[in-house]
């Protein structure tokens, strides 16, 4: 290969053997070793002295990599590349994206000498590499002869050229694959939930290092291939993920669910997803399993709070309520401690609406519910009117009720908890708009839906708090209720029994405006 050829016009067999070299050079993966061998074979085909390469990083002008036959070390390869292609015959062939032949190199005015240069170039050849009509890079083949280069090298180094833009491409393809692939890994390792990717078969076909904690970090290695069942035999969170996937319906439905593994001790959390080729047939899920034990613990730890203060704080306050009374009962009615025991009592009956709130969220966390399945709704949505016109009287506010259900208006739902939904809705409505407001409540139904609504138009909500307003203990900025007292849990448990009954609530509001407040249950 080190011969120099193809001096001739007619194709030499040597000149064929470069040919089968190049087209070769579609197999290599590494862009470096593309580059160094398309220099070698062009240099030995031409008979040149030495080839120069530079290739184009494709997003701008700066040609990231230069690749020569003498190596060029940093700030030297910028200096003498950014030269160039300014002013020199690579520079000429990338602007007019055609080769071009330099046949004395003192009299070309394309060639450009660098005084320090001690290599004598007396004609030089310069072949731009395209794809896509853009000069990816540009191959630079020098000789110390003048008139060393003819268009058969020309003709010759077109071909090479040709395919070693191809090959160069393929390299560089299969290496940002290849950095995907490895960034791909990366994350997939760092993450600290357990991952298992499975086949159409339910066959291991990839598991990262998450996966120790559940089957020992000595089996990762032998993972890979294995059925599923074979550790579902043997690990109880594995036997619920292959039972989910053998009881599945539906393929490429999402599959979450929670457990704790008795044999782990640990709380768990398992999503199971489709995943598919676009191409082939190929299908399989990939399985992530979360540690939820610490949450869990937490849930367990509020549990036992709310147990506590809902049960065993109630006792004491009925004690200190009723020795008021006692204090109330044996003084004369215009003494001072009168006030005294009436701010007692006024704290004893918010502490005790807050911790019957506390207990109502219990109650509907633990217990189900006590469905009744011909519930007229025009007998669950009339008391809670009447209440609200009551409460609203109060503060000189209006109520406008429109009911548009009758007794054949049926469905399935837990009364006591529909009602009370329906309630905190209503007085939140008389809670939050100001004295002489007005009230709108609507009930009717809509395809097969009971819809249940509370419009006011009291002080209304910022925007912001929106999205917050069903979660536990959440208050609009705390501040502007300082009048208004409450726990933040009202709104919470409506959603819980919306939730529970599969229906949906809904808010929008204005703020200083007034709000809408709406349930949507399903009848049956
Ligand atoms: P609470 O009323 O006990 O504070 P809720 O969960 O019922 O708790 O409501 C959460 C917050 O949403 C309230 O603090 C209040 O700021 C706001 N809010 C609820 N209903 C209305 C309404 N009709 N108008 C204005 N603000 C409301």
């Amino acid at each position: 290969m080190t011969q120099p050829t193809a001096t001739g016009q007619q194709p030499t067999f040597r000149d064929l053997e470069f040919l089968v070299e190049v087209s070769q050079l579609l197999t290599l993966r590494d862009v470096a070793e593309v580059m160094d061998q398309v220099m070698q074979l062009t240099a030995s085909a031409v008979g040149a002295m030495k080839a120069s390469l530079f290739l184009h990083n494709g997003a701008n002008v700066n040609w990231k990599y230069v690749f020569t036959v003498r190596k060029l070390e940093g700030a030297d390869s910028v200096r003498v590349v950014s030269t160039v292609l300014d002013e020199g015959l690579a520079g000429w062939v990338v602007r007019k994206k055609q080769a071009a032949i330099v046949t004395d190199t003192e009299t070309d005015e394309r060639w450009h000498i660098f005084p320090d240069d001690k290599l004598v170039v007396r004609s030089a050849m310069c072949v731009p590499l395209m794809l896509d009509d853009e000069v990816i890079a540009v191959l630079t083949l020098v000789h110390p002869e003048p008139d060393h280069f003819n268009d058969y090298h020309l003709r010759l180094m077109t071909i090479i050229a040709n395919q070693a833009s191809v090959a160069i491409r393929n390299a560089q393809l299969f290496q940002s694959l290849q950095e995907q692939q490895d960034q791909l890994q990366a994350v997939l390792q760092s993450v600290p939930d357990v991952m298992l990717v499975l086949n159409e078969k339910d066959d291991i076909i990839h598991v990262n290092e998450g996966a120790a904690s559940i089957i020992g970090a000595e089996h990762l290695a032998e993972a890979r291939g294995m059925p599923l069942t074979y550790y579902a035999a043997q690990f109880d969170i594995l036997d619920a993920v292959r039972e989910s996937l053998d009881s599945r319906a539906d393929d490429m439905a999402e599959i979450n669910f929670e457990m704790r593994s008795m044999d782990l001790e640990t709380d768990f959390a398992v999503t199971i997803s489709g995943w598919e080729h676009r191409n082939t047939d190929r299908h399989g899920h990939v399985v992530l399993i979360h540690n939820i034990t610490t949450l869990r613990n937490l849930y367990r730890f509020k549990d036992e709070m709310l147990r506590i203060v809902s049960h065993d704080l109630r006792s004491p306050l009925s004690i200190i309520s009723g020795y008021a009374d006692m204090v109330e009962y044996d003084i004369a009615p215009e003494s001072v401690i009168n006030e005294y025991t009436d701010a007692i009592k006024r704290s004893v009956t918010r502490m005790s609406n807050l911790l019957e709130d506390l207990l109502k969220v219990r109650q509907i966390d633990e217990k189900g519910l006590h469905l009744d399945s011909d519930t007229v709704m025009l007998d669950l949505v009339l008391p809670v009117a009447q209440g609200t016109t009551m409460l609203a009287f109060q503060k000189q506010q209006t109520v406008e009720s429109d009911i548009k259900l009758d007794e054949s208006v049926r469905g399935t739902v837990d009364t006591t908890l529909m009602r009370q939904a329906f309630e905190n809705l209503a007085s939140n409505a008389v809670k939050y708009t100001p004295e002489g407001g007005v009230i709108h409540l609507r009930a009717y139904e809509e395809d097969g839906h009971l819809c249940f609504e509370v419009q006011d138009n009291g002080i209304g909500i910022p925007q912001d708090s929106l999205p917050h307003l069903f979660e536990s203990f959440y208050r609009v900025n705390p501040d502007r209720n300082t009048t208004i007292s409450g726990a933040g849990l009202g709104l919470s448990l409506v959603k819980s029994i919306v939730e529970r009954h599969r229906g949906q609530v809904w808010v929008t509001s204005e703020e200083g405006k007034g709000s809408q407040f709406g349930i949507r249950i399903p009848l049956k």
